[in-house]
């Protein structure tokens, strides 16, 4: 033993004189850090050394101050450092159309809705304004407004604003007239509103298709806008790699060719929309990647959402008799596009809500990845599961679950569901025991784009405002470390991409996040408010 211990003093020694003659060259050091590396023992450090673009060393301050020459160093002051946080269901696209949208939430008073508008176009600058989130329960006069205001203001430009619950639209009259809209148009499941024989502008239900049609497609600078308008909300809060589900070949291509460009930086894995021209398309020439884009896996839309009654359930739904909710394609169908995607190299992510849609999607594929170990398939959502199926989760059928549909859903859920299948729905511990692995996500923006609301939501199982107390059926709460690997190397892995990031490991991408708090130890309470102080993606600060 104490051979040994002299044994390595002088080897020790041996190093450091080494190093005091030369210097080993690298790009930068980050020091007096509280570094969770997220390597399989959870180890922490206080420094790294970067190198093109990578981790090139972790340790101690001293020793690799000794040990590199470098031309900056970057002194993170004691505070909280972790790998760049993943998504690992998000729809990247979706948000940042959004962004061309106005947003009408939580206004008081229609005048509010027409100023909010009037400033948004004054920036924007939109040949059709759209927006929504306006309720007229909110204002003082309970009535839906009409649209004489906004022919007013804009005369020329169409603008139509959707109510909140997405099924009221108020429309001015130059989208009235793109629409085809008169006072003699059918309004079949649905209505359009006439007063004193003229049109408000208000349309409820079907009809709101008419207005939809009349939108042109986004052009390409509106989709560049999008796409650079989500990148920077995502830089904000910690997130270096996106999964979007579901996006087109026009999509991809647009962001693999930002990316070459040098603007668009943000790393992107992309779940293609199982069309059967992307599925031609993509199984004809198969996965693509490159550092910021990986291609190699499929969307399909298994069924519905709970809320709306629509996720497909073995039995009936318990506050509504004999609906059952409903696939959204048949089964044969589901099975195809299954088997042609085992057949390739791909992967393929399925949202997957009701039991009924888990089961059918689970047994599909553990039946064609029988004698394949390293699919890595995904069941998006795994939201509510038969007690019988979670044996099918593996590390070749992976959970994908996004923590926060717990605590926005919790409220109705078990309305929904009964006391006995709740048990295996948002089920996230029991999903990781049975798995070994769980990735993480959002379905931003679906919900907020926030990851600190997802890991607050895991840990602690409560909405924002620390509803309910004690948390909610918290037996299926992951501890801080389950999410952040859930967030970071578990995603990764769930993307094919554990090798080159979600930890910070020697080789692995310099993506690394500064927090202005140590996420694994402030109260729960005050993990939602945590902010991201600086953002690093391949070595380069981008927020
Ligand atoms: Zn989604």
């Amino acid at each position: 033993m104490l051979r040994k211990i002299i044994s390595s003093l002088i080897f020790g020694f041996l190093i450091i004189s080494c190093n005091s003659t030369k210097k080993i060259a690298a790009d930068f050091l980050v020091f007096n850090a509280e570094i969770y590396t997220v390597d399989d023992d959870f180890g922490l450090a206080e420094a790294f050394v970067v190198k093109d673009g990578k981790f090139f060393e972790i340790g101690t301050t001293e020793a690799l101050q000794q040990k590199y020459s470098y031309q900056k160093e970057i002194d993170a002051k004691g505070k909280t450092i972790l790998p760049g946080f993943i998504d690992a269901h998000a729809h990247f696209y979706g948000l940042g159309l959004q962004q061309q949208k106005v947003d009408l939430s939580g206004t008081k008073s229609f005048e509010e809705v027409v100023k909010i508008i009037v400033e948004f176009q004054k920036t924007h600058d939109l040949d059709f304004i759209t927006g929504r989130g306006w309720d007229q329960n909110d204002w003082e006069l309970k009535e839906f407004p009409t649209k004489d205001r906004l022919d007013i203001l804009f005369p020329n430009t169409p603008v139509a604003v959707t109510r909140i619950d997405g099924h009221a639209i108020l429309a001015n009259q130059a989208a009235l007239d793109k629409a085809g809209i008169t006072v003699n148009t059918p309004a079949q499941g649905g209505a359009i509103e006439v007063k004193n024989g003229k049109l408000t502008g208000i349309l409820i239900d079907n009809p709101m298709a008419l207005i939809a049609n009349a939108q042109d497609a986004p052009s390409i600078q509106d989709q560049v806008d999008a796409l650079m308008a989500a990148q920077k909300i995502c830089f904000s809060y910690g997130l270096t790699t996106v999964d979007d589900a579901g996006i087109d070949r026009s999509v991809i291509e647009l962001m693999d060719s930002l990316h070459e460009a040098g603007t668009f930086k943000i790393r992107i894995y992309a779940m293609i929309s199982n069309t059967p021209d992307n599925l031609n398309y993509y199984l004809k020439i198969g996965p693509f990647k490159t550092d910021l884009l990986n291609v190699r896996s499929f969307k399909f839309y298994g069924d519905g959402a709970l809320g709306s009654r629509g996720a497909a359930l073995k039995e009936p739904y318990s506050d509504r008799p004999g609906h059952y909710g409903a696939l959204l394609s048949p089964v044969k169908d589901f099975k195809e596009v299954a088997k042609r995607v085992a057949a390739s190299k791909f992967q393929l992510n399925t949202h997957a809500i009701g039991d009924s849609a888990n089961s059918l999607v689970l047994k599909t594929y553990d039946e064609l990845l029988k004698n394949d170990k390293n699919r890595r398939w995904r069941v998006e959502h795994s939201q509510v599961i038969d007690v019988t199926d979670f044996k099918y989760f593996s590390k070749n059928i992976i959970p994908s679950v996004q923590p926060t549909h717990a605590t926005s859903d919790m409220y109705w859920a078990e309305d929904r569901l009964g006391p006995k299948r709740i048990q295996g729905a948002y089920a996230y511990k029991k999903l990781l025991d049975q798995a070994g692995i769980i990735a993480l996500g959002t379905d931003f923006p679906v919900e907020e784009v926030s990851p600190f609301y997802t890991f607050h939501s895991s840990v602690a199982r409560k909405d924002l405002e620390n509803f309910p107390e004690g948390g909610y059926k918290m037996e299926q709460a992951l501890s801080r470390e389950e999410t952040l690997r859930g967030m970071t190397i578990w995603a990764a892995y769930s993307n094919f991409e554990e090798d080159e990031k979600g930890s910070i490991e020697p080789g692995k991408f310099a993506d690394f996040i500064i927090l202005d708090k140590n996420i694994m130890e402030v109260s729960e309470d005050e993990i939602p408010n945590i902010k991201v102080l600086q953002t690093w993606l391949n070595g380069e600060k981008v927020f």
